[in-house]
């Protein structure tokens, strides 16, 4: 079936916004990848994405999805939007594969999308697999002007030593930890140091499934930079983001009058 989800239009992006936590203001959007399947309906990435990776399936998938994320960049510019920063998850395979950059590049040059305004996200646990060329690939994509997040953040075995090396912008602390910090007393301490250390690295760090406003006025607190989560928006089709973006706009010309 998900060999044919991509010649039957079966998948789909979502987006779900980030905002600055001081200020609310939408900062990017993530993109997510959604199959819809004939039969089954919904399947969620996190049952199709692991058997695309075991198949290979993923290399087609992850550009078609990289492609739209871009074109999507490119097209809300056009209708006149602010430029919105994209963010788009790249699996194991993607990123391990050869020509990653070249690849990227390539798209960049089809879709005409500004590399920056493009993130990448990689899970931390596929950049510990091999540091030292996880670290080449991300220099050629930084030299292009891509962005770079750590995702999953905290779930892996991450080297301080190996951070330091890595060309990245973001950290992305994992939801695990986020949604017990207002019970947990390790969570929140994990959560605090994980904003001390990109702070001090002097990257930008992102909560991740922030869901109350408990969890928000900690993050705030705490002088975290932006957070994701369905406490301001599920991920949603891409008109839903341009209604936010156009009522954040309204909003900024209204009060400039
Ligand atoms: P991720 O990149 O860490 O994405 C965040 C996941 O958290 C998304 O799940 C999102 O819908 C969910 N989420 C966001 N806010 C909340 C919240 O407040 N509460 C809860 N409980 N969940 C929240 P989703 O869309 O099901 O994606 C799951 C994972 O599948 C992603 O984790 C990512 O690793 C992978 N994935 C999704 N789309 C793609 C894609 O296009 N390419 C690749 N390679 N992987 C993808
Ligand atoms: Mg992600
Ligand atoms: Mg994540």
């Amino acid at each position: 079936g998900l060999r044919k989800a991509l010649q039957n239009d079966e998948l789909y992006l979502v987006y779900q916004p980030q905002r600055d936590v001081r200020t609310s203001e939408i900062v990017g959007v993530e993109a997510l990848v959604r199959w819809r399947h004939p039969e089954r309906g919904l399947v969620p990435p996190t049952e199709f994405i692991p058997l695309a990776e075991e198949t290979g399936l993923i290399v087609p998938i992850g550009e078609w999805v990289l492609e739209t994320a871009m074109a999507q960049q490119v097209a809300w510019l056009r209708r006149g939007l602010p430029p919105v920063r994209v963010s788009v998850n790249l699996s194991a395979r993607q990123f391990l594969g050869q020509d990653v950059a070249q690849r990227v590049a390539a798209l960049l040059a089809k879709t005409g999308c500004d590399p920056r305004w493009l993130t990448l996200e990689i899970t931390e646990s596929v950049l510990m697999q091999n540091p030292a060329a996880a670290a080449e690939t991300m220099a050629r994509l930084a030299n292009m002007g891509v962005q770079l997040a750590i995702d999953d953040f905290g779930t892996g075995y991450s080297s301080l030593a190996s951070l330091k090396r890595f060309p990245i912008h973001s950290l992305k602390i994992d939801r695990s930890f986020v949604s017990d910090l207002t019970q947990d007393a390790d969570d929140a301490a994990i959560v605090n140091a994980v904003i001390a250390l990109a702070h001090s690295m002097k990257l930008n760090v992102i909560a991740e499934g922030v869901e109350t406003s408990e969890q928000l006025a900690f993050l705030h607190d705490h002088g975290c930079d932006q957070m994701q989560g369905y406490c301001f928006s599920r991920p949603v089709e891409p008109q839903g983001i341009e209604a936010m973006l156009r009522s954040a706009q309204a909003a900024t010309t209204a009060a400039a009058a």
